[in-house]
């Protein structure tokens, strides 16, 4: 393994899902959903299979219907308008997006602002880029996480590169709220910096609104926005994602992406163009479901004694676990499943400062009420 990937061995999440295995622990570490997205939008993927749509090599940017419903899903939710010739990149899950928009954007050397506790891939692709990754740390502060904006300020030089934006933010369930999002724009346009902004999260909002930064002033012309289907529709093994952004950007992108995996699998597209285009009830659906999750597992775990950070978005609750007595998360979540039968992701690995991350602790609350029920029960017999 060569210097730039040493560092960062197996992923937390493969390791963390083979001790659930191992043991037979409820899994809340990995997210992902344990019920899969709607049967019409799986219906669709059969057909697509079955009629030949997509069984070879798709086009490059990817699949027309599916760009095109792209476009509208920006424009319904959002009121922002892309052109899906141009402006529309399909990728294989938001991952590949990540990592195509890095070695697409950085140059060797260049300073790339994550927000820590960043989301695992990011200081890897950064490395793969040859990037400087550049944390900027989310400040625990009553039941949130918060962005100190004169730190994202100071964290510029005139080496930067990029900001690495993720809201609504794995781990910490913190969604940026209008007026910080503002600053963020701001801080860009006038250190004339690119955002990636990972928004994978953006239909998974409890109480929150979710803005894309593209949406604020300037941001037009310097902003790579990325999603992907895992996250919307539950199917996280489908792997279809996508980025928007001006021509340039999503060109550039595109270049990369060619020499990734050339394009990404076929038929999977035609179904989440139809996901995409699913009322907007099935949007609230899956928002209010999470939602009731949220508070069952925030709930539990607070019975259970941990300090909980109860999430604005996405389908993660971030905990202290130094009411517990405990201080070192790692050792925790390699406990746990012997203790209680529960797998659990220390976010520590999400951190350059170790010492800021030790504490905290990572639940995902993706999963299906009686398993979540389960748990409480079984996180319980901690206290
Ligand atoms: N970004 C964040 C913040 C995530 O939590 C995830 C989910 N694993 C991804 C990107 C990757 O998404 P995908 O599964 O579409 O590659
Ligand atoms: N995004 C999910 C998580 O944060 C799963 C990621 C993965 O397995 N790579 O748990």
């Amino acid at each position: 393994l060569n210097r730039r990937l040493a560092a960062f061995g197996t992923t937390i999440f493969a390791e963390m899902s083979a001790l659930a295995v191992r043991t037979g622990a409820i899994n809340l570490g990995q997210g992902f959903p344990d019920t899969d997205g709607p049967e019409e939008v799986r219906e669709a993927a059969v057909r697509a299979l079955r009629d030949g749509r997509g069984n070879q090599y798709p086009p490059g940017p990817g699949v027309p219907e599916l760009r095109t419903a792209v476009t509208e899903h920006q424009r319904r939710w959002y009121g922002l308008a892309f052109d899906p010739d141009t402006e529309v990149l399909i990728t294989a899950g938001a991952t590949e997006a990540i990592a195509a928009s890095l070695l697409a954007l950085v140059e060797p050397g260049d300073e790339v602002i994550a927000l820590e506790p960043y989301y695992d891939s990011y200081a890897a692709c950064v490395a793969m880029a040859g990037g400087v990754r550049v944390p900027v740390t989310l400040r625990p502060d009553g039941d949130a996480f918060r962005l100190d904006l004169d730190e994202l300020r100071a964290a510029v030089t005139d080496r930067t590169r990029l900001i690495l934006l993720n809201t609504p933010h794995n781990p910490t369930g913190t969604v940026l709220t209008h007026d910080e999002l503002a600053a963020v724009a701001e801080l860009a346009v006038e250190r004339d910096l690119l955002v990636v902004t990972d928004e994978v999260y953006e239909h998974l909002v409890f109480g929150a609104e979710h803005t894309p930064l593209v949406s604020f002033p300037g941001m037009r012309e310097r902003t790579v926005t990325i999603s992907s289907s895992g996250k919307t529709f539950s199917f996280t093994g489908w792997k279809v994602g996508w980025v928007t952004g001006a021509p340039e950007l999503v060109t550039a992108v595109r270049s990369a992406k060619q020499y990734l995996t050339y394009v990404s699998a076929g038929p999977f597209q035609y179904a989440v163009a139809e996901a995409l285009a699913l009322p907007d009830a099935y949007f609230h659906g899956i928002r209010d479901d999470l939602r009731a999750k949220r508070d069952l597992l925030a709930d539990g775990l607070t019975d259970a004694g941990f300090h909980v950070f109860r999430p604005s978005g996405t389908y993660f609750i971030t905990t202290d676990i130094r009411p517990l007595g405990e201080t070192d998360g790692f050792a925790f979540c390699r406990s746990l499943p012997e203790r209680c039968g529960v797998v659990a992701v220390p976010n520590a690995v999400f951190y350059d400062h170790q010492d800021q991350g030790s504490p905290f602790v990572r639940f995902a609350f993706c999963k299906r009420e009686e398993v979540l029920t389960d748990a409480v029960g079984r996180l319980k017999t901690l206290a």
